[in-house]
């Protein structure tokens, strides 16, 4: 354990975040609002383009909470989540009072298998309880089949939620992820593909969604002198300091999402060669991945032992790699919950592993690791 430990995915500052942050000190903007909130916003709005509307929040767990509530969602309600996804995606379901309803996934994107989306929506209607919403993620910056999701969605007439934590820099034919379905979300994160420590966004079609998310997301203040409420609201806005580092992290996000399709690339070759492994990559040039997390497969499932004990053998290296996330309906917290699918999902994560993927790993970070895999592979 003598060398310095390569991580999963670890921030990466591109050198004027501070200076933002010393602008917000030298003029007393400590607060949930200022110069930096206002324009980390107009950046990730240009970027997105397709006149995208942003709120920055303190987390993207807590978008996806503004995001239910804008969508109407109350107690007792249901709600669709893909399964394969990390909790910040479902549990504001439960924060509403709604009861999640998990959708398997497809082999080729990992993510929301349309065929059961629709199929539970079908259910829903036909038990006299139509879906309220539906949100569905990129899975480590892999987009979506999400123009089929978006037809069902439409057909149903059913609220989706794209969350696209992990796929800021993704596109799905030609169009940005953070750019589909009734409100996007973004994650700031500090393991993600740009950080501010923490945080999140909330991204809309229009002024309105985008003012009423701000309003949520600041206690719902009425329009009054002193402090008037008609309605609960939270506290979920987003820092002036922090949205100083993503004001920063905006200008090297290109540069990050070319560093991480780079890793994505030495990985390709170097798994080439290792007939168990397959690495996790895009169907057709449809899409465009980020390659926020690069992860592999075994062809076979049916000898899952051969990747636990290699995640073992790299961390004897010091070199950190994950299980991919565990499917919601298989955890304890979810037992019982409803679920439309086959079982690809549980299939993937039992096979698969995430690798070191920062846009900050060296040439040296990553000879330490082709070394590490050929080892155990040999
Ligand atoms: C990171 C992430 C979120 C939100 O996470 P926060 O830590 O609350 O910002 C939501 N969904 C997915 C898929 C994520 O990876």
């Amino acid at each position: 354990m003598s060398k310095s430990k390569i991580w999963l995915s670890s921030p990466h500052m591109g050198g004027n975040e501070q200076k933002y942050i010393e602008e917000a000190f030298a003029k007393n903007w400590i607060a949930p609002l200022g110069p930096n909130v206002t324009g980390f916003e107009q950046d990730l709005e240009s970027y997105l383009g397709e006149d995208s509307h942003v709120a920055c929040v303190s987390s993207g767990t807590g978008a996806i909470h503004l995001a239910l509530d804008i969508a109407g969602v109350t107690a007792g309600d249901e709600v669709l989540c893909q399964t394969f996804t990390f909790c910040g995606s479902s549990h504001p379901i439960t924060y509403m009072g709604a009861t999640p309803v998990f959708i398997d996934s497809e082999e080729e994107t990992w993510n929301m298998f349309p065929k059961y989306l629709e199929e539970a929506i079908k259910d829903g209607i036909a038990n006299g309880k139509k879906p309220k919403a539906v949100i569905a993620v990129h899975l480590y910056g892999m987009p979506a089949k999400i123009d089929e999701i978006e037809a069902i969605c439409k057909k149903y007439n059913i609220f989706l939620i794209e969350d696209a934590a992990e796929a800021l820099g993704s596109s799905y034919k030609n169009r940005k992820c953070g750019t589909f379905g009734d409100i996007s979300i973004l994650s700031f994160n500090g393991n993600k593909i740009i950080t501010t420590s923490g945080g999140g966004a909330l991204v809309c079609r229009d002024k309105e969604t985008k003012d009423k998310a701000i309003f949520l997301a600041t206690q719902a203040r009425d329009e009054a002198p002193h402090y008037q409420h008609s309605r609960i609201g939270y506290n979920y806005r987003m820092s002036n300091i922090v949205a100083g580092i993503g004001r920063g992290q905006m200008e090297v996000l290109d540069k990050h999402v070319a560093l991480r399709r780079e890793n994505n690339v030495f990985y390709q070759k170097l798994f080439s060669t290792i007939e168990e492994i397959q690495l996790f990559s895009e169907p057709d040039s449809n899409f465009y991945s980020n390659h926020w997390l690069s992860a592999i497969t075994l062809k076979k499932s049916d000898n899952q032992q051969i990747i636990e004990n290699l995640r073992l053998f790299l961390h004897k290296f010091n070199i950190e790699s994950r299980p991919l996330w565990k499917p919601m309906h298989v955890q304890p917290v979810y037992y019982g919950s409803k679920f439309y699918g086959n079982g690809t999902a549980i299939e993937i994560f039992k096979k698969g592993l995430c690798l070191p993927s920062g846009s900050n790993l060296t040439d040296s970070e990553r000879d330490r690791i082709k070394n590490a895999v050929r080892m155990y592979f040999s």
